[in-house]
C-alpha cells in the first residue's frame, strides 16, 4: 500500500480523496493554485505544494507542476479527482513515465473511451447496446443526409471528441441538416481541436441511466447497479438518485452484467460509469466515464462501500473488497448540486461567504469544501457542496432531502438551494415521472415566469 498521495485537484472532491486516505492511514499531498491557498482542502491535507496561479492551465492542469509535487514530496500515486486531468490519457502515461502509480484505469483505456466513435464500436463489439446510428465518422454533409434518411428524423450530430454537451446538435428534419451537421463539426474543431461527428437516432422521451462499474485490472470486474441522473439543464445534471425510480430489478441484473463482462473483457481498472439513456425498457449506450463520477455518493449509500477506498486499494495491486454477491442494494439515496449561481439564470456568483452550516442527522452527508469566511474563488466552476441523503425508500429520502436542505445555511452567495425547495414541490419529481428534457420546460414556466 501507498505512505503517501498527491490529490491533483481542488473543493469537495479532494476533501473526498483526502477523508479515503487518511481512514486508511495513507499520508496526503494537497496541491493548490495562488488563488486556493486558503481552501479547505489545503487544510485539511497532511502537506501542500501550490503549483501555480489562478487560471486551471496554469496549475491544476499543468502536468509538469503536478510531477514536480509529487518527486518534491515523495507522493507515490496521484488520485485525479474528476474533471481537470482525470480523463487526460497523456497525463496518465506522463505519470507512469515517472515511475508514480496513476488512481484510475490506464492511458489506452482513457483513450479508447475519450473518442466516442471508438468508445461506441468497442462497446457494440463488448455485446453492449447503442443507439442506432451512423457507422463510426462521417465525413461529409451528403453522407450525414443519407444516413438522417435511413435512420429517421430527428437525428443527433455529435462530435466525437465532445464533452460536458458541447459539440452536439439536434436536426428535427432534412432541412436542419446542413446546419446541425457544420455547426456539430464547428465545435468539435474549436473545443477539442477535432472536427470529425457521427450520428445517432434523438430519443425524444428518454431517462438518463448509468451502471456503475468496477474492475481489478485483471478481469474480474462488478456492477454497482444505476443512478437516475435524467434532471439536467443544458446536458449537465442537478439531482442524481440510485437506484433509478423505474429501474426492475430483473432491467438492473441483466445490463449490469452486460456492463461488467464488458468492463471485465477489457481488463479494465478501477471505478467506471457506463451512460445510456433509456426509453421503453430498453438501454441504449451513450458513453463511458472513465473515473468517479460527482454523483458517486448516491451509489455508495444505497451499498455502503467507498468507492475511493476501493480505487486506490485496486491501483495499489489489492483484490478488490466486494463480489458481486456481496453487493445488496439498501433504501434509496438522492444527491442535489449545490452551485453558487443566481437563479433563474444560473449565473456564477463567486464572493465570500458569510455563514454556512451543513445539514446534519440520520442519513445525511453533505460533501463540502465550504466554511465560514471562505472566499469562492472565481477561477473555477461553480459546484460549492452536494447534499446526498439515504433514507429507507424513495419517499423517505424525498422528505429527508427536503428536511436537511432547510437545515442547510449557505450566506453570503446566491445559490441553487431555491431551485431544489421549489423542484420538491412538484408531484412528476415524488412520482418520478420525468425524462431528460423535464426540467428544462419546468424551468421555463417556473423560473422565468
Ligand atoms: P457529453 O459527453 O457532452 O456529456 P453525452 O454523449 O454523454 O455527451 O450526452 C449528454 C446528454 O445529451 C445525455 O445525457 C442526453 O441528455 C443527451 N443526448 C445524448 N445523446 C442523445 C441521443 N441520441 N438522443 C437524445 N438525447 C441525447
Amino acid at each position: 500500500m501507498f505512505d503517501k498521495i498527491l490529490i491533483a485537484n481542488r473543493g469537495e472532491i479532494a476533501l473526498r480523496v483526502i477523508r479515503a486516505a487518511r481512514e486508511m492511514g495513507i499520508h496526503t499531498v494537497a496541491v493548490h493554485s495562488t488563488a486556493d491557498a486558503d481552501a479547505m482542502h489545503v487544510r485539511m491535507a497532511d502537506e501542500s505544494v501550490c503549483i501555480g496561479p489562478p487560471p486551471g492551465i496554469d496549475s491544476y492542469l499543468s502536468i509538469p507542476a503536478i510531477i514536480a509535487a509529487c518527486e518534491v514530496t515523495g507522493a507515490q500515486a496521484i488520485h485525479p479527482g474528476y474533471g481537470f486531468l482525470s480523463e487526460n490519457a497523456t497525463f496518465v502515461q506522463i505519470v507512469e513515465d515517472h515511475g508514480l502509480t496513476f488512481i484510475g484505469p490506464t492511458a489506452e483505456h482513457i483513450r479508447i473511451m475519450g473518442d466516442k466513435i471508438t468508445a461506441k464500436d468497442t462497446m457494440k463489439k463488448l455485446g453492449v447496446p447503442c443507439v442506432p446510428g451512423s457507422d463510426g465518422g462521417v465525413p461529409s454533409l451528403a453522407e450525414a443526409k443519407r444516413i438522417g434518411d435511413e435512420i429517421g428524423y430527428p437525428v443527433i450530430i455529435k462530435a466525437t471528441a465532445g464533452g460536458g454537451g458541447k459539440g452536439m446538435k439536434v436536426a428535427e428534419n432534412a432541412a436542419q441538416m446542413e446546419r446541425a451537421f457544420q455547426t456539430a463539426r464547428a465545435e468539435g474543431k474549436s473545443n477539442f481541436g477535432n472536427e470529425e461527428v457521427y450520428i445517432e437516432k434523438y430519443l425524444t422521451t428518454p431517462r438518463h441511466i448509468e451502471i456503475q462499474v468496477f474492475g481489478d485490472g485483471k478481469g474480474r470486474a462488478v456492477h454497482l447497479g444505476e443512478r437516475d441522473c435524467s434532471l439536467q439543464r443544458r446536458h449537465q445534471k442537478v439531482f442524481e438518485e440510485a437506484p433509478g425510480p423505474t429501474i426492475t430489478p430483473e432491467q438492473r441484473a441483466r445490463i449490469g452484467a452486460v456492463c461488467a463482462d464488458a468492463v471485465a473483457r477489457i481488463n479494465y481498472t478501477g471505478a467506471g460509469t457506463i451512460e445510456f439513456l433509456f426509453e421503453n425498457g430498453e438501454f441504449y449506450f451513450i458513453e463511458m466515464n472513465t473515473r468517479l463520477q460527482v454523483e458517486h455518493p448516491v451509489t455508495e449509500a444505497i451499498f455502503g462501500v467507498d468507492l475511493v477506498r476501493e480505487q486506490i486499494r485496486v491501483a495499489a495491486g489489492l483484490p478488490m473488497e466486494f463480489r458481486q454477491e456481496d453487493l445488496k442494494i439498501t433504501g434509496h439515496a438522492i444527491e442535489v448540486r449545490i452551485n453558487a449561481e443566481k437563479l433563474p439564470e444560473f449565473a456564477p456568483r463567486p464572493g465570500k461567504i458569510t455563514q454556512f452550516h451543513a445539514p446534519g442527522g440520520l442519513g445525511v452527508r453533505m460533501d463540502s469544501a465550504l466554511y465560514d469566511g471562505y472566499t469562492i474563488p472565481p477561477y473555477y466552476d461553480s459546484l460549492i457542496g452536494k447534499l446526498i441523503v439515504h433514507a429507507q425508500d424513495r419517499p423517505a429520502a424525498l422528505a429527508r432531502l427536503n428536511r436537511a436542505l432547510g437545515e442547510l445555511i449557505v450566506d453570503g452567495v446566491d445559490t441553487t438551494v431555491p431551485l431544489f425547495h421549489a423542484l420538491l414541490q412538484d408531484s412528476d419529481i415524488h412520482s418520478g415521472n420525468y425524462n431528460i428534457h423535464w426540467l428544462e420546460h419546468w424551468l421555463e414556466t417556473h423560473l422565468r415566469g
